[in-house]
Order: C-alpha cells, then structure tokens, then sequence
C-alpha cells in the first residue's frame, strides 16, 4: 500500500504557516484512563455534533486533513461517521484516533464506505494480561482491540498502529513491532515519550535509552513495513537518526500548520504538549480568523517554538 496523504503534512517540514490540518477532539469522554493521556479537559462533558463541526469546516476552504479523536472518538460515532463522509466529499483526508476497543465489523465497513483514509490504534502490550494490568480494564478488551486492527487491516484504509515510546515498552518494542506485522498493520508509529505540562507524567526515556530503541527497531524493521518516529525531528541528529526507505521522521505541525479544536469551542496550539487556548469558535471571530491574526500566545509559539521532547533531554 503507498503511503498514506494523510501523513504527507507532517514529512515536510512547514515552510510557512497556514492551517491545513485540524484535530478534532469530538468527545471527551473515553471509557479508557490511561495515565499518559494527554487529552485537554477529559471527561468534562463537552462534545461536538456533526452539524456543528461541518459548520465549522465550512469555514475553512483550505483544510488538507482532520483529525477526529477524543477522549475516545468512537463513543460518538453517528457524528464521526457523518463527519468522516463530508471530509471525503470534500477530499479533506481523515484520521480516526480510537483505542480500537468501540469498533465492530459494521462500524469498520461503515466507515471505509464513507471514505475514512486512516485508523490510529494504540498498541503498547504484548498480552492480554499485561494490557489488562496497565490500563485496569477486563482481559477481553485485549482480543477484541486485537480483532479490531486485523478487521481493519483488511480494509481500504491506512491502519496505523502506534506505540509510545517510554519505560513500559522500550524492552519489548521490537515484540510489537513483530506483533503489529503479524496483526496486518502496515505502518507502525512510535511516539516518542514526552513531559505533558498539564498532566506531570514522567514515564519518558533517556537518550541513551531512546536511541537504543530507535536504531534496534529500524534495524528490525519487518519487509513491508513502514516506521514513522514522531516528537524527535528536533534532535533527531543527535541521535544518529538517518531517514530511509520506509523509515521516516515526522515534522511538528503543531500550531504550524495544524490546531486542535476542544468540544467546548476552545481553540488549543496542542493538545500533546502546549494545550493554550488561543480562542474559542462559539465566543471569538472564526477558527480561521482566530488563525490569521495570529493571537500572542500562538505568535510567541511560533517565535520560540518551544518543544518539551528536546527539553527533557537537552536543557539544563
Ligand atoms: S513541540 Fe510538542 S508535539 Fe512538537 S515535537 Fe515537540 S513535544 Fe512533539
């Protein structure tokens, strides 16, 4: 399968700024509680229907992709999937971010039909016990997340699995990168561990221990497979990382060329590391205005792009 246009904003790095992507937070509410989730305000209640957002879309005539998540995306999925189908007749590319545990065959044809592009499925464990263990959920969850990914797998879309990359998986990642070949997945992420200013978790590696993890997986990469390292392109030197067939770095869009879009309005640079509320579509001008004029906060972001990934390794 080549590889996806969804992914093509992040593997330039942006020559100048302007909003082609959008992260929608569709709900917050998720029936998981990972302790890394960096999502702003979860479970506060606020979600945003359908009509509501292809309102806000309406506004935006540029946009390249959307991504829709959560909290967990799928807990609204009448709304996802109305939404899924009005980005592709537009040719706005689409991302699903779900932890895979709310899908079903149904739901997974239903959205290939309305022209989904790409599924973003967490995969951190191995079995069902060690998932159970993590995340305090039900042993059963781990199969059925697993049926998910090979359901998806045999789809039209992309089926991306990510791994984070921190001090839970760095003994076993190239296990799952085995595990995500042999479940269909042909693109495996690894998002680097990073300080969430807004949540203090700290499970993240150190350089020696991320660049050991880095250069074992490419080595190990399986035929076929693509790796995309996410939240290193600003140090990637430093790590020795050299791009390759199949093996690429991702460049940070946040507040680039992409924002995030809260269920209550707010408008946020970055939900992963920098969740600053720069205005809010039900009380300011619109998402694309709000954009344009470049308010302080995301200026001053712009200015020093800040990056918590290289800060936690590299400031003093
Ligand atoms: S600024 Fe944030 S999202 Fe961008 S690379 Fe750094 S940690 Fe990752």
């Amino acid at each position: 399968m080549a590889l996806s246009p969804y992914k093509s904003l992040e593997l330039e790095k942006p020559a100048e700024y302007q909003l082609e992507g959008l992260e929608i937070g569709v709900t917050s509410s998720c029936n998981f509680r990972c302790n890394y989730c960096c999502a702003y305000k979860r479970n506060d209640g606020e979600s945003l229907a359908a009509p509501e957002i292809i309102r806000l879309l309406e506004e935006l005539p540029d946009l390249k992709r959307v991504r829709l998540s959560g909290g967990e995306v799928t807990m609204q999925y009448a709304d996802t999937l109305a939404v899924v189908a009005y980005c592709g007749s537009r040719g706005i590319q689409t991302q699903l971010n779900t932890n895979g545990s709310l899908l079903t065959p149904k739901r997974i044809g239903e959205l290939e039909k309305a022209g989904l592009n790409a599924i973003h499925i967490s995969f951190n464990y191995l079995t069902a016990e060690s998932f159970a263990a993590y995340y305090q959920l039900p042993l059963r969850f781990y199969d059925r997340i697993q049926d998910n990914i090979r359901a998806c797998s045999e789809t039209g879309f992309h089926t991306v699995l990510e791994t984070l990359l921190f001090k839970g998986t760095m003994n076993s990642l190239n296990e799952i990168h085995d595990r995500v070949y042999e479940l269909g997945a042909r693109i495996h992420e690894i998002q680097n561990s990073i300080v969430m200013p807004h949540t203090g978790w700290q499970g993240i590696l150190e350089e020696r221990e991320l660049k050991e993890a880095i250069h074992g997986l490419i080595a190990r990469r399986r035929e076929g497979m693509s790796l995309f390292f996410t939240c290193i392109d600003r140090f990637a030197e430093r790590l020795d990382f050299k791009e390759g067939p199949h093996v690429h770095l991702t460049h940070c869009i946040e507040g680039k060329t992409q924002l995030h879009l809260h269920g209550n309005g707010d408008i946020i640079i970055s939900e992963l590391c920098h969740p600053v509320v720069i205005g809010n579509v039900y009380r300011d001008l619109s998402l694309r205005t709000v954009y344009q004029n470049r308010p302080k906060p995301l200026s001053d972001f712009l200015n020093k792009l800040p990056c918590p990934a290289y800060d936690s390794l590299y400031s003093e």
